[in-house]
């Protein structure tokens, strides 16, 4: 039996757990005990880093004994059953005081369920967001903690330590109690769908008006990223567009199947925006756009429903490009803005206490979405905490001044050409709601009260009215 000289634990050696663990060997004070359930990938991970001087464990009672009091294990496992399993083992071994930290990508109401039943043994549980995949977790992630007060004050030097930083800070902050953690990264990887779909309706665009190649399109992306765009995801763009495949000797682009998959976050994150009632149109439309592209049993119909009579073609190639840039980020504030408006209304909703400004400033580093703009969020929110739609911040309000007109023209030419664009049209759309002095809701109240009896509120009388309508029976 180990004797306890590991201040931190890891169980799930997979790619995320081995890389973090690894990542956690590497600084300076920890010393980190392992554990898989199939014992090979343990061996291997011993063998392979000789220089993370891991503990390895065997058996959960050995890893329990490894780990000095309070023991803190953090598990990157199978999210769901594989979770649910490690944690009923950990149960066995551990004792009140002790920290069980999922970094897996549950779903953040399965954390509220664990978190509640875990306290109940005096043991404390801490639902972990952790975004950047495996380099991330290899050599600095974003990580979103939830879990209790009492933890944090064990977890919070040593997430610290592994955490990447962003101009001097660690992307880490304790995000609120219980499934906070997890929100928020559900809701970091919805806006990363939207992001993402922007960028590839802006690339499509540009390919079918323009005529450019994927190399030329790698260059205008390229420079993209020296603006107000730069990030992470315009950055990979320009990689991923540049590549040319080895066999064909062709953009590889065009060698993928064009079938986007997807892990269930981003379905999750718009699931989520609907039951809060929170108009998170763009994180919907993305999510739905990668479905309708996995269908090809319905894509099919191409060439069976009739489209507009002639191609677009920009006539001024430079000019077309800008707006499409300048469409992308009207596109992309209203993607972020609804995030954080998902977020506002789920710590409302669940009493969590998140600071909004924090979080943009925990993404800029380690994850998918990490870009300049975070910067503009924090500021944002420093301003006024509780702004109630992001992009009515005056820097987000200006950037939409200075695009809407290009974005208004490329979603106008999106639609006469045939060419899909949901998320930047579905923005646009949400936009123009936002802006609109009076909806047709009314309209809806008024069938509502016609056939249920539903009944609506007037504008000049307090109270709530029916009207027997003519054609009440
Ligand atoms: P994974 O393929 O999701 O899971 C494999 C690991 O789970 C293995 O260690 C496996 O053990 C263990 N496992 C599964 N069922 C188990 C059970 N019933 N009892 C004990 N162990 C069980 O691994 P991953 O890709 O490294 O991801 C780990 C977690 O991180 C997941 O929750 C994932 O969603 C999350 N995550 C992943 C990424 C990413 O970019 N990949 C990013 C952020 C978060 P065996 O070796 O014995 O099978």
């Amino acid at each position: 039996m180990s004797e306890a000289t590991a201040n931190i634990g890891v169980v799930g050696l997979a790619v995320m757990g081995s890389n973090l663990a690894r990542n956690l060997a590497s600084r300076e004070g920890n010393t980190v005990a392992i554990f898989n359930r199939s014992h090979d990938k343990t061996e291997h991970l011993v063998a392979e880093h000789p220089e993370a001087e891991f503990v390895p464990t065997f058996s959960y009672e050995e890893f329990a004994a490894s780990l000095t009091v309070p023991r803190t294990a953090i598990i990157m496992v199978k999210a769901g059953a594989g979770t649910d399993a490690v944690i009923e083992e950990l149960l066995k071994v551990f004792e009140p005081g002790d920290i069980i930290v999922d970094g897996g990508n549950a779903l953040f109401t399965d954390t509220i369920r664990r978190e509640k039943a875990v306290r109940e043994t005096g043991v404390n549980f801490v639902g972990m967001g952790v975004s950047g995949g495996e380099e991330g977790a290899l050599l600095g992630p974003s990580l979103m903690p939830g879990g209790s007060d009492e933890s944090w004050v064990t977890l919070g030097p040593i997430l610290r330590s592994i955490a990447a930083v962003a101009e001097g800070e660690p992307c880490v902050t304790h995000v609120g109690h219980d499934g906070a953690g997890h929100f928020v990264k559900m809701v970091h990887n919805g806006i990363e769908y939207a992001d993402m779909q922007v960028i590839a309706e802006a690339y499509d665009l540009i390919r079918r008006a323009t005529g450019k190649t994927p190399a030329e399109i790698a260059d205008i992306f390229a420079e993209w990223n020296t603006g107000d765009l730069e990030s992470y995801l315009i950055e990979i763009t320009a990689e991923v567009l540049r590549q040319v495949d080895a066999d064909t000797d062709k953009p590889l682009v065009d060698i993928i199947v064009d079938q986007a998959g997807a892990k269930g976050t981003g379905g999750w994150t718009a699931q989520t925006a609907i039951d809060l009632g929170v108009p998170a149109s763009g994180i919907a439309e993305a999510v739905f756009a990668r479905s309708l592209s996995s269908h090809p049993e319905q894509r099919a119909t191409t060439g069976v429903l009739p489209g507009p009579a002639e191609e677009f073609t920009a006539f001024d190639a430079d000019a077309f490009v800008e707006q499409v840039r300048l469409a992308l980020y009207a596109s992309k504030i209203v993607a972020y803005s609804q995030g954080f408006d998902i977020i506002r209304a789920g710590a409302a909703h669940y009493g969590w206490t998140i600071d909004l400004g924090t979080v943009a400033a925990i993404w800029r580093g380690g994850c998918i979405i990490r870009a300049r703009f975070l910067n503009r969020i924090t500021e944002a929110y420093a301003e006024s905490a509780d702004l109630p739609v992001l992009m009515t911040a005056p820097f987000f309000r200006e950037a939409l001044a200075a695009s809407q007109d290009a974005w208004r023209a490329i979603v106008a030419t999106a639609a006469a050409s045939g060419i899909p664009s949901p998320v930047f049209s579905s923005s646009l759309a949400y936009y123009d709601g936002l802006r609109a002095g009076r909806l047709p809701a009314a309209l809806i109240q008024g069938q509502r009260d016609f056939f249920g009896a539903h009944t609506y509120k007037r504008v000049d009388k307090d109270g709530t009215f029916h009207t027997l309508w003519s054609g009440d029976r």
